[in-house]
């Protein structure tokens, strides 16, 4: 395998050229969205130039072909997840529709009162509030699995929380916080023996390496083209087929439907039936570029580089002083999530901002989690290939010289 080059991967995505506020861009918030390489824009506007028709229903050319890509796209994704099949991938708007979709659908099919809905206490709000609301529709309950010292989901206490009521356990891959990889396999395996349906949340481990749904054998996997480099407004739910196929649909209308009369109507099959009215045809389509560049050699390269990465920023940040971290270690993900012992995590990303450097602060949509970890919030440096090791000496720079006019 070459050498990866930061500078070539870098030259893929061209917003990283601009300035802001005067200073070079240095984008840390990938986390929260990713920047696209020109691969991905040049998909998107080549759609929109030479093969923009509405999907599955024009009997002409331009609709014909633009159907071939949308459902070619569909198989790419599943084979990137090694999904059996591609009638197995249901495009949404992002993981949070995909969660909603599971709740409304196959949640209130099954769920009943005494029923348990186990989640962990490091969920983002996506994966917590349509399990919730669920919940109190069907008079069942939500049981919160423990996270370890080091920010993992805690195997050896949740496993006995696993038990004869619960009917869904729907954890997060990772946490958009702290950016640890669960132990998932005991918990999904142990979920599995109790007869629950397991839902993974794959938003921020889906860029980052290749998820082998077979392999982990959950029921279902969702994650969002844009974090991993591709188009906003496009999400992936992946679904075991058996249930898939005796789910009701989630809307009503345009594809999703076979014969319509006053009287009745007969939906359509796997994936359409969960697919109701013009989808993101521009978006669909350029995520089949996405998953090339995922695939191509750079970016496989790109992950080794990614680790030394990781190593890199913590090291460097765990040197602050004044620097708190939210949980003990090294994160696995390149997502570093801090308070300091002097000044406001918004006023840090404010000053940050100043200098070109976007970072995330706040409850990063996982209020219950700062609400365990007893904090208000939080700062969130998120990082991809295209940063660089000088960036992160900016960054690190930029956070010393905050707390020094803090004191
Ligand atoms: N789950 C996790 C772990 C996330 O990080 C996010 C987004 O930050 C979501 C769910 C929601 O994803 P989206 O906003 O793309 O629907």
């Amino acid at each position: 395998m070459t050498e990866f080059s930061v500078t070539e991967f870098r030259q893929q995505f061209p917003i990283l050229q601009r300035l802001v506020n005067n200073q070079p861009l240095i984008y840390c918030d990938n986390a929260a969205t990713t920047q696209k390489p020109q691969a991905v824009i040049e998909a998107i506007s080549r759609q929109l130039q030479n093969t923009n028709a509405n999907v599955h229903r024009g009997a002409h050319y331009l609709s014909a072909k633009a159907t071939t890509l949308y459902e070619q796209a569909r198989a790419k994704v599943a084979q990137y997840i090694n999904a059996p099949h591609a009638d197995q991938i249901i495009w949404t708007k992002g993981t949070t529709e995909s969660i909603n979709l599971l709740a409304t659908t196959i949640g209130q099919q099954l769920l009943a009162e005494g029923d348990e809905i186990l989640l962990s206490v490091a969920e983002h709000h996506a994966n917590i509030v349509p399990w919730q609301q669920l919940a109190e529709r069907c008079g069942a309950r939500l049981v919160i699995l423990p996270i370890d010292q080091q920010g993992r989901i805690d195997v050896d206490k949740s496993l006995p929380l696993i038990g004869d009521n619960c009917r869904f356990l729907c954890i997060n891959h990772a946490s958009n916080v702290l950016g640890k990889i669960n132990d998932i396999k005991p918990l999904l395996n142990k979920a599995k023996q109790a007869g629950a349906i397991t839902v993974l949340d794959a938003a921020q481990t889906a860029a980052h390496f290749k998820i082998d749904v077979q392999d982990l054998d959950v029921d279902f996997i969702t994650f969002s083209a844009h974090k991993m480099f591709g188009p906003a407004g496009l999400g992936v739910l992946y679904g075991r087929r058996s249930l898939l196929d005796s789910m009701p649909p989630y809307q009503f209308g345009g594809e999703m439907i076979k014969t319509v009369s006053f009287e009745h109507t007969e939906f359509n099959q796997t994936p359409h039936k969960f697919e109701a009215g013009t989808p993101n045809l521009t978006a669909v389509i350029a995520m089949a570029e996405c998953i090339d560049f995922l695939t191509s050699d750079l970016c496989q390269q790109s992950l080794r580089y990614e680790q030394a990465l990781i190593a890199y920023a913590y090291q460097k940040l765990d040197q602050i002083a004044g620097l708190q971290w939210l949980v003990v270690g090294c994160p696995d993900l390149p997502i570093f999530s801090f308070t300091l012992q002097t000044g406001h995590h918004q006023d840090l990303a404010s000053y940050l901002d100043s200098r070109g450097i976007a970072v995330r602060s706040g409850h990063h949509c996982a209020m219950p989690l700062m609400q365990a970890l007893q904090l208000p919030g939080s700062v969130r440096v998120s990082l991809a290939p295209y940063n660089t090791f000088a960036e992160i000496d900016r960054v690190v720079q930029c956070i010393v010289e905050f707390i020094a006019s803090e004191q």
